[in-house]
């Protein structure tokens, strides 16, 4: 990234919500569980796959928990009723992994159970590392209750990675591979981009040997080749690519006309803010995007080319 794109991504939280708003538009299929229904048809139509999160970040009250959970189960209800090919994605911290454990493990197992029923799936997203012990072990005590319609997320920037997949292999998981969001330290995490690609590679070989179900989660076209080098021959319903709503979609459609399965994440809801900001720091453009959106607005219409 640029200078100059390092200092916007740096000042984004100062951006006014209304400019983050607009630039974060494409990230997101709407507020409402409808828009979500919408983009999850059209992706299906062009044969993708989706996996729908409910927009929602750590909650901090019993009752925003079980609200998360109520719009889960209609997500799902929705998946069933419009027969679409899609599975749902939950924050653990949103089901209140922070504030009550045993009420997250109640409403997460009860969602699981309910997409198992409808013949679906819940994946739980992999949030900051003050989260990982706690969301594998709700992970492995699902498992371990007989649930099987549920699967995990690991971070290739963390150092104990490799770790974790051995430890989890024996349950061959359903797994998410991806980079990993978040800030961590040094000592726990991975900082430069080529150390995270090459732990990228290598947490996918130790998955793909452990004969786990991979959904490979990456717009980094070089792991997206080496992905492609590792499931030649391999059967389709043995991994999947994986992307964001919003970004490479033209990449997207060339996985799937070359016949490979991809699913994208579909967010939606009112708590757009937080999800935005990180789509944004990613974005190399980003500085170019929210400077023509400003100036967009500042310069009249009428003196635009
Ligand atoms: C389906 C899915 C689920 C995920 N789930 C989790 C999770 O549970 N936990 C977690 O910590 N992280 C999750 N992530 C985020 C992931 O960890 C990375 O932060 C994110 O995917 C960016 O990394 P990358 O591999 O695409 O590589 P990058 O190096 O970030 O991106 C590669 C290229 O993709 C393009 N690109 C990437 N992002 C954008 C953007 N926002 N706008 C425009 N272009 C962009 C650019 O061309 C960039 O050069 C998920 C990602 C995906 C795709």
């Amino acid at each position: 990234m640029r200078l100059f794109d390092h200092a916007v991504v740096r000042s984004l939280p100062a951006v006014p919500r209304s400019v983050v708003r607009r630039v974060a538009a494409p990230y997101i299929a709407g507020s409402t569980l409808d828009d979500a229904r919408r983009v999850v048809s059209e992706l299906n139509a062009a044969g993708v796959r989706a996996t729908v999160d409910v927009l929602g970040e750590e909650v901090s009250r019993p009752e925003e928990a079980e609200a998360i959970a109520a719009a889960y189960r209609d997500a799902l209800a929705a998946i069933t009723a419009d027969s679409l090919d899609a599975n749902v994605s939950i924050k653990p911290t949103a089901f209140g992994l922070k504030v009550d454990q045993g009420l997250c493990r109640r409403l997460v197992r009860d969602l699981v159970a309910d997409a198992e029923r409808r013949g679906t799936f819940v994946r739980l997203d992999m949030e900051d590392s003050s989260t990982t012990d706690a969301t594998l072990e709700l992970y492995r005590e699902l498992r371990e209750d007989g649930h099987e319609a549920v699967g995990v997320v690991f971070q290739a920037a963390l150092r104990r990675t490799l770790a974790d997949i051995e430890a989890l292999a024996p349950l061959t998981p359903s797994v998410r591979l991806c980079k990993g969001i978040y800030v961590e330290p040094e000592r726990i995490a991975y900082q430069g981009y080529d150390e995270i690609r090459e732990s990228f590679v290598a947490c996918l070989d130790a998955l793909l040997a452990a004969s786990c179900r991979t959904a490979i989660a990456t717009h980094d076209e070089l792991l997206i080749e080496r992905a492609l080098e590792r499931v030649d021959g391999l059967p389709a319903d043995s991994y999947e690519l994986q992307m964001l709503l919003g970004v490479r979609a033209d990449r997207g459609r060339r996985l799937v006309a070359d016949g490979h399965p991809l699913r994208v994440y579909v967010p939606y809801g009112e708590q757009w803010y937080e999800y935005s900001l990180r789509r944004l720091q990613e974005n190399p453009k980003v500085a170019g995007y929210v400077a023509k959106d400003v100036l967009g607005r500042l310069v009249p219409r009428a003196t635009r080319a």
